[in-house]
């Protein structure tokens, strides 16, 4: 994820160099629609995600939706596929993402989160390696920390209008096509 630092030549560098991509085959990866969209761009496909029911998944780095089914309202999130060996749908035999530079959001802040202006080294379970917050992560961090922010307030206000007005005559298709039309990200274009 995050830490998959890549040098320009695509080697993974400093801590992650030593770790078989435990992050990339632990954990179920949630999407913004801007996610969606940089990756759909890149791949020209929209093969790589799939959804899952809110009671089996709990996060709060995406934005649920609901579909109606027989009259019932059920809350979803967009996820990335994964492989039958449980790793993530882009994790290479090499054990390097695929998409690394149109990577999900959630892949970039890993394994560290915000607090109190604070960065910290959070997942010390799956993720083995010993982090130092040098000046290079820190940037690249607080980079991908505020584009989630600015993300994840678009998407979750197009999933609170599509729920309010579309959901109940509405399908997941049309659901993709609504957050696939929603206006771009001005600083990222997308
Ligand atoms: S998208 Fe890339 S970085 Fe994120 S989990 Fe998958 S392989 Fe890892
Ligand atoms: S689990 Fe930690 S050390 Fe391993 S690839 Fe992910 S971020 Fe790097």
């Amino acid at each position: 994820m995050y830490g998959l630092f890549l040098d320009k030549k695509c080697n993974a560098t400093g801590a992650c160099s030593k770790c078989q991509a435990n992050c990339c085959k632990s954990y179920l990866i949630a999407l913004t629609s801007f996610d969606l969209r940089r990756i759909y761009k890149k791949t020209n496909s929209l093969d790589f995600f799939t959804t899952i029911n809110a009671d089996n998944f709990d996060t709060c780095l995406a934005q649920s939706f609901i579909l109606f089914e027989k009259d019932a309202p059920k809350e979803y999130f967009l996820v990335l596929s994964r492989k039958k060996n449980g790793s993530c749908i882009f994790l290479g035999k090499d054990n390097l993402c695929a998409i690394y530079n149109e990577r999900p959001i959630v892949c970039r802040i890993y394994p560290f989160r915000y607090r109190n202006e604070k960065i910290l080294y959070k997942d010390k379970i799956k993720c083995p390696a010993e982090w130092e917050i040098t000046p290079k992560i820190k940037e690249e961090f607080l980079k991908a920390h505020k584009m989630q922010l600015e993300e994840l307030k678009s998407f979750g206000a197009r999933c609170r209008e599509w729920n309010a007005n579309h959901s109940k005559t509405g399908n997941l298709e049309l659901f993709l096509k609504f957050i696939l039309q929603q206006p771009k990200n001005k600083k990222t274009n997308i």
